[in-house]
């Protein structure tokens, strides 16, 4: 086919995608001159993307399927605004060979391969075939057109166990099983089977040699429309979580020179095999000394801006010169190697309650400045929300250095100066990772998160002396702002103390914990802060998200959001919510308010487990929901009385709406 067809400029993108990937590509194609038209769902109207593109399409429904997935709309969308291009993102319809078709047919350049590539590369079994025409390693495997049950058993006992069943049409870690025996064969081919026919619609397997805890390395390739074909060295994702990856990096620090030039080589020969154009990815997994080809994404990737900032390419703009129908700007040996870069991925979910996604509004948001070797990739804002239907991945924090040493230091600081609020992240979660010996040391493979999960999930540490003193701190910041906020007051002049009072006691605890007091004197030159007998010189100035807080001469910073009664404090120490109990009463209302049983996720009630009128202790089962595929049940939140249930089994409930009554004992 004439690729001037194909590929040729265009002035107006269309980006397919929603979240942090569209943010990416926007920014790059606005540098670049070009009018951008974002699409997006009725869940999205508000989200970052649809912000800062010149123009928006709503496409449907929240579900993906009626709005992102919706071919027919995105073609639509392109032709009410005049976009002459489509740029898939990743994930949604990126490895989609029909959208890419479709685009063709509708006039519309698409920025990726062909739909022919795609179908070549997209399917795992398809592209282990050419592999092995063209010479590339594999995992020791099976990857034929026959699906019964016979020829699958014969294959595993042939290849040896453990293995691994595959769709072969999947992505994401879906459809994957491992299989330590015979005997396990059938029941795990029947469920990779059920799980890849619902999320890819085809349900063909392959089976390769399970390589015991291996490591991910995979290599940036880039083709053009005229033949040229480079590899962008490669990054090391060998910290996963269920095949799903969690912390890249680039290079690998992994492979010497020569291994390093053999993967390389390896890709390009994998990539050339079908003329490729536009970016991808050839992902191989190495037991240490070998590396195998396992598949191609024909896509930008998330990862991809850790080979940007070792490279000093941007990738996006390199895929838009491509669909422009231009020449790759440099050759081969032109593409140098320039220092260290690690990627974390931020997403809403609890580590803690096995990685549930956590949706609602982000009430606080204040990540670092960009500076230093940081950048952060992100796809919300303060005030946004959380939706439950699309991916739960927040942004993308990525820090450069020299060294890798160093560059795990500044993403890890990073990490550390983030506050995020009103959702739960896996944030002090990948600080844990980011400090584990073993990471540095790259003592890690692909089933190293799962292994030390207790240790990277530890519960936070009890509040210190310097945490109380900071929460004290924190109350009267506030009360000190709040005055300040209302102006005219003539007392806000002279300072947060109220006349007349010498003491002021203050409780706080964490949880349902024991209540830790603290005294703040006032003195006519410095306060001081009474913890049993230590007392504590004690001053505070306030600064953006927090303030400095001196005790006995010692000053740190620390970061404070206060909502209400609850605090969140970031000292030295590492991250501390407590509630201030209120010394004027109005505890046992709060009580009932924070406790309320209450829907945690819009979900299905799948059980009522208690009646009315039943005496509950603490903890005591009340209903399960069912919560993103996943079962939750709500306790009494301390012992009493079930005064009543709001709900029946069946129920399809929101977010946050009350479902049971719980009066507390002896009131
Ligand atoms: P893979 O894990 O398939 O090798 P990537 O590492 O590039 O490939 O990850 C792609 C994953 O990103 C998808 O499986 C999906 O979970 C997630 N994803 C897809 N679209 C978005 C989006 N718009 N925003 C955030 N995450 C997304
Ligand atoms: P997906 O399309 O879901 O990304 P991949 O084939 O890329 O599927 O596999 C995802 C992850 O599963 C890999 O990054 C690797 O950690 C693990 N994996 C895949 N194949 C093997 C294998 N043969 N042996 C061991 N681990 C594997
Ligand atoms: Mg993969």
């Amino acid at each position: 086919m004439d690729r001037s067809k194909l590929y040729r400029r265009f002035r107006t993108l269309l980006i397919a995608n929603r979240g942090e990937i569209a943010c990416r590509v926007i920014r790059t194609a606005r540098a670049m001159g070009l009018r951008t038209v974002a699409v997006y769902s009725e869940a999205d109207r508000d989200a970052m993307h649809v912000a800062l593109a010149d123009e928006a399409v709503l496409l449907g429904p929240a579900r993906a399927r009626d709005s992102y997935l919706n071919v027919e709309r995105l073609i639509e969308a392109a032709r009410k605004t005049g976009a002459e291009a489509v740029h898939p993102g990743y994930g949604f319809l990126s490895e989609n060979a029909e959208f890419a078709r479709a685009c063709f047919d509708a006039g519309l350049v698409f920025v990726g391969p062909t739909a022919g590539m795609m179908t070549a590369m997209g399917s795992k079994s398809g592209s282990k075939e050419l592999m092995e025409k063209a010479g590339v390693p594999l995992v020791p495997g099976y990857h034929g057109e026959a699906q019964d049950d016979a020829t699958l058993s014969k294959a595993a006992e042939k290849i040896g166990f453990p293995i691994l069943v595959k769709a072969s049409a999947g992505g994401g870690g879906r459809g994957m099983r491992i299989v330590r025996s015979a005997d396990e064969l059938g029941a795990a081919i029947v469920s990779a089977k059920r799980e890849a026919k619902a999320a890819f619609g085809d349900d063909r397997m392959l089976i390769e040699k399970y390589v015991d805890n291996p490591r991910h390395i995979e290599v940036q390739v880039i083709g053009d429309s005229h033949g040229n074909l480079l590899s962008l060295f490669e990054r090391e994702c060998t910290l996963q979580r269920r095949h799903q990856k969690v912390i890249e990096e680039a290079p690998s620090p992994t492979l010497n020179a020569a291994q390093r030039e053999t993967v390389c080589a390896a890709a390009r020969k994998a990539a050339g095999a079908v003329n490729y154009v536009g970016a991808g990815t050839i992902e191989f997994v190495s037991d240490g000394k070998d590396v195998f080809f396992i598949e191609m994404n024909t896509r930008l990737q998330v990862e991809h801006p850790v080979t940007e900032l070792i490279t000093g390419i941007d990738l996006v703009e390199w895929q838009l010169r491509v669909a422009f129908g231009e020449a790759l700007p440099l050759k081969q040996n032109e593409i140098k190697l320039n220092g260290h870069a690690v990627e974390a991925r931020v997403y809403a979910e609890n580590p803690t309650k096995n990685f549930m996604p956590s949706v609602g509004r982000i009430s606080t948001w204040r990540l670092p400045t960009e500076t230093g070797g940081l950048r952060i990739d992100a796809g919300y804002r303060e005030g946004d929300t959380v939706s439950p239907y699309y991916d739960a991945m927040l942004a993308k924090m990525i820090a450069w250095a020299p060294t890798r040493d160093v560059a795990i230091e500044r993403l890890n600081r990073g990490l550390e100066e983030s506050d995020v609020r009103g959702i739960v992240t896996n944030i002090p979660f990948l600080s844990a990772l980011m400090t584990h010996p073993k990471l540095r040391t790259n003592a890690i493979d692909t089933g190293f998160i799962e292994r030390e999960l207790a240790v990277l999930t530890q519960a936070a540490p009890a509040p210190g002396e310097l945490e109380l003193c900071a929460a004290v701190a924190a109350v009267i910041n506030e009360e000190q702002q709040t005055a300040r906020a209302q102006a005219n007051s003539p007392w806000q002049t002279f300072g947060w103390q109220p006349v007349g009072r010498r003491q002021r006691n203050f409780a706080f605890r964490v949880g349902h914990g024991a209540e830790q007091k603290i005294t703040l004197n006032y003195g006519s030159g410095l306060s001081t802060l009474v913890i049993g007998e230590r007392e504590l010189a004690f001053a505070i100035a306030s600064r953006e998200g927090g303030f400095h807080l001196t005790l006995d001469g010692v000053k740190s910073s620390v970061a404070a959001v206060i909502d209400g009664h609850e605090l969140y404090l970031r000292t030295r120490n590492g991250r501390f919510d407590l509630h201030w109990v209120d010394p004027f009463g109005g505890e046992s209302e709060e009580h009932v308010g924070e406790d309320k049983i209450a829907a945690p996720l819009p979900g299905t009630v799948v059980a009522v487990l208690a009646e009315e009128g039943a005496t509950l202790e603490k903890g005591a089962p009340i209903l399960t929901l069912e919560v993103m595929k996943m079962e939750q049940t709500l306790r009494a939140p301390y012992a009493g009385l079930l005064k009543s249930i709001k709900c029946k089994v069946g129920d399809i409930v929101q977010e946050g709406i009350e479902l049971a009554v719980v009066e507390p004992a002896g009131e």
